[in-house]
């Protein structure tokens, strides 16, 4: 079951309480515009959201706010490792299907993939947070295009 917007919201703003964020109409509309926007949009697709209602925003501003939900764990990346910084707008842990021709990357729900769990104990010091699984496939577009 995903939670819509407005519970979203609403844990957001509880999130930011206790992690002892100062609660702005700015953060807010950020965050309303990763949910609104659906799927894994970048810094600048939420800027360029954010922007049609506080005008006077700015870029510097949407990352430097973007990078504060990130560390406070309101808000996650996509990709950890690579690529361009592009946000999680579904909240529930979840793996991806990214089509190898263009990119795109489609969110699975859990309950899609088999529970992955390490055979062997970590490498030594390692504390292993969750686990995500990357399906690397071809979107409908590219597989007509591969044929
Ligand atoms: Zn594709
Ligand atoms: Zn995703």
């Amino acid at each position: 079951m995903t939670a819509s917007i407005e519970d979203r919201s609403a844990e957001f703003r509880r999130q930011c309480r206790a992690a002892g964020l100062a609660l702005t109409h700015q953060r807010e509309t950020i965050f309303r515009a990763v949910l609104e926007l659906g799927g894994h949009p970048s810094p600048e697709k939420i800027y360029a959201r954010v922007k049609r209602q506080i005008p006077a925003i700015s870029l510097a501003t949407v990352y430097k706010n973007i990078h504060t939900f990130l560390d406070a764990g309101l808000l996650r990346e996509v990709a950890l490792h690579h690529g361009p910084l592009l946000l999680e707008s579904n909240l529930e842990d979840h793996h991806h299907l990214v089509c190898v021709g263009c990119k795109s990357i489609l969110d699975l729900e859990q309950e899609a993939v088999e529970p992955v769990s390490l055979r062997r104990r970590p490498p030594a010091g390692y504390r292993i947070l969750r686990h995500q699984v990357v399906i690397l496939g071809l979107c409908p577009g590219c597989a007509r295009k591969k044929t």
